[in-house]
């Protein structure tokens, strides 16, 4: 069997912008690397400052024509008040979920406007992925224990740790992903997933750096069905993405974990169908 795989994380900009993260880039690694279909996030609204692009309304029309390969997800601008419509046009417009960056955003993970964030995403099923992991901002606003905070109180809410709380705060993603994991039909489940991403090279990705003995120690804390992998294009480019799916095949794991970490298990958070949206927009 074929693994088709399924890559969350990729950040895509405006060609002008920048060239080599455009989605034309994105579908040419794509097709070098094996990666059938991927998760596309728009860009921030402080990268897009001084042009006339708006993230999201760009991003839609962007992947418009690439939905079999392309999935969004759209950007909140902290910098405005209506949090909650954002939310709701982010979902009207046919994204699965929405890509947050406490850090380079500047919000706090437990404020009032992430709170509203939070709340219209679970009534409306959206998808959420962090940036986890220092970012050179005071570490108050996004210290990873606050996601149990978030998880207590959005119960239904799913979410990504992207980085895995990066090599500093490793174990306190651990600590979040199994303080919020059940026993659902015999399984230990949770909605709070571990993301794999830019987690594969020691010294380009220093500070996100996991390695294969954390790598396993996932596995055996967390298990196979809360692990996403993803790219973190532009960033990483094909010389990046290789290795890092190579990493994965090296860990020893059966075909069927292999494909929940390639894409299954992030095909079915999102509830993507044999990889078919359901959601129609
Ligand atoms: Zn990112």
């Amino acid at each position: 069997m074929k693994l088709s795989i399924l890559a969350n994380h990729c950040h895509v900009f405006p060609e002008e912008v920048r060239p080599n993260g455009s989605v034309s880039r994105l579908l040419q690694l794509m097709d070098h690397c094996g990666i059938t279909q991927a998760v596309t996030f728009a860009p921030f609204a402080y990268q897009l400052k001084g042009t006339s692009f708006e993230g999201n309304e760009w991003l839609e029309k962007q992947i418009r024509t690439e939905k079999e390969r392309l999935i969004g997800f759209g950007t909140i601008d902290f910098s405005s008040t209506n949090i909650a419509a954002q939310v709701k046009r982010i979902a009207d417009m046919g994204f699965y979920g929405i890509k947050l960056h406490p850090a380079a955003q500047g919000f706090h993970l437990l404020s009032e406007k992430a709170y509203e964030v939070y709340q219209e995403a679970e009534k409306l099923g959206l998808f959420l992925s962090f940036h986890t992991g220092i970012h050179w901002h005071r570490l108050q606003d996004y210290h990873v224990i606050h996601y149990d905070e978030i998880a207590y109180h959005f119960p239904k809410l799913k979410i990504s740790l992207e980085h895995v709380g990066g090599y500093h705060f490793f174990l306190d993603a651990v600590a979040v992903i199994v303080n919020n994991s059940r026993v659902r039909e015999g399984k230990r489940v949770s909605n709070i997933y571990a993301g794999l991403t830019s987690v594969f090279d020691k010294d380009k990705n220093r500070y996100w750096y996991l390695g294969r003995d954390k790598l396993l120690d996932l596995l055996w804390q967390v298990g196979p069905d809360q692990l996403i992998f993803g790219l973190d294009f532009p960033y990483n480019q094909d010389d990046d993405v290789f290795p890092a799916i190579q990493t994965i095949k090296s860990l020893g794991l059966t075909p069927e974990q292999e494909h929940k970490i390639l894409g299954g298990n992030l095909s079915i958070a999102l509830g993507l169908e044999n990889g078919k949206r359901v959601k129609e927009t």
